[in-house]
């Protein structure tokens, strides 16, 4: 008999806990050139172009690596070496974007705001009026770095009202959040398998406007991460063009069919919404504040203000939490002491309860949980 203990259930966003269906998807190998799993790669493109409705306008293009790489790999290919890149900033992801721009040697340039704050349509309206010189505009859905939403159908409408270019980094809200091609004018969308959508981490993908696409040769400093490269070898081989990541395509394919099964984005939307409505109200009756306002706050991710006691360490914490079955996540913030506890995962609805009760553990454990008799005293 096996005496393996469950492994901690993942509160982060990505890598995260995955169903025992998506993980058993893993279980064979598969050749690159075999005409079964390339049908696998055609059914995951299509039924992720279906997920933002962009099946008529735009083409999946899958991407080997982190989400990062698909990142880069965007910009490397929808914006021309004489670009220039404005990329409205609040947090970590919004920085490492502008980052790659700069690395690639875009121009670039940033509009900045705290990371307690939403990004605002109206200041990119202004700036890419006052700029012509900007062709893209660059931007993070939900800044998974604090957790805040940025409202990408009014940035949106913004850009394309000025003929400008917009690429979205999706990358912890697609399949959660709606993003709907009809509805939402963009070039661009980057996502990956290990978020959302609940499969493993390795590989990511762009949404691209065909229109758009068709004109990016040339563009890429990359051999490796050249989008339209990988897209034409795609159409005339049905083939990846280096080695593709097998089992992790494989088990975002199954993946997807229990994303389907479970209702689509409403219902996965939905379910993250009540893990983190659950959390918030779970974590402020222990005495554990959250970050941001609920107006901003996404449902993907939540940061919290550390326990202010002098008893307080994030590595023992982070430890006692993880013996009780949970693994969190450090704060990304740089100027206050926070962590960050993710409502995203294939995990049931005890899942957050006991989460809550695992941190409340762990703080009495260490001495830090709130008196709360001379609170209410
Ligand atoms: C996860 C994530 C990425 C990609 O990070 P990797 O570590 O490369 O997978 C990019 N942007 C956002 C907003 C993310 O949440």
């Amino acid at each position: 008999m096996s005496n393996i203990p469950a492994p901690p259930i993942l509160l982060t966003p990505g890598p995260l806990t995955t169903s025992d269906r998506t993980r058993r998807a893993m279980l064979r190998d598969w050749g690159s050139w075999d005409g079964d799993f390339n049908q696998i790669t055609q059914r995951v493109r299509q039924r992720l172009l279906d997920i933002a409705n962009a099946a008529d306008t735009h083409e999946c293009i899958p991407m080997q690596g982190s989400g990062t790489f698909s990142v880069e790999a965007a910009i490397g290919t929808l914006v021309p070496r004489n670009g220039h890149v404005l990329v409205p900033s609040n947090g970590a992801y919004c920085q490492r974007l502008a980052r790659i721009c700069r690395v690639l040697d875009r121009k670039t340039g940033t509009l900045d705001y705290a990371e307690n704050q939403q990004v605002s349509a109206s200041d990119i309206d202004r700036r890419l009026a006052a700029d012509p010189s900007i062709t893209h505009v660059a931007m993070v859905h939900c800044e998974t770095g604090a957790g805040v939403l940025n409202p990408l159908h009014d940035i949106a409408m913004v850009v394309a009202r000025h003929g400008r270019s917009l690429i979205v980094d999706a990358m912890s809200s697609f399949g959660a959040l709606e993003i709907d091609a009809a509805q939402t004018p963009f070039d661009a969308v980057i996502a990956a398998s290990g978020k959302c959508l609940e499969g493993v981490p390795g590989m990511g993908f762009v949404i691209i406007r065909r229109a758009i696409l068709e004109k990016c040769e040339g563009n890429s400093h990359s051999l490796a991460l050249d989008l339209y490269d990988q897209w034409v070898y795609m159409q005339k081989t049905t083939q990846w063009r280096f080695t593709p990541p097998t089992h992790v395509v494989a088990a975002l394919d199954e993946a997807i069919t229990q994303y389907l099964d479970e209702g689509g984005l409403p219902a996965r939307g939905g379910r993250y919404a009540r893990n983190c409505a659950a959390l918030i109200s779970g974590m402020e009756a222990i005495g554990i504040r959250s970050y941001l306002a609920p107006s901003i706050q996404a449902p993907i991710i939540v940061t919290f203000h550390a326990p202010d006691h002098p008893n307080y360490d994030f590595k023992t914490f982070y430890q006692e939490v993880k013996k009780r079955g949970y693994i969190l996540y450090p704060g990304k913030l740089t100027q206050i002491e926070t962590f960050r506890v993710g409502c995203i995962g294939h995990f049931g609805e005890a899942g957050i309860p006991g989460a809550v009760e695992a941190i409340a553990q762990t703080m009495k454990a260490m001495g830090i949980a709130r008196d709360t008799a001379a609170v209410t005293a």
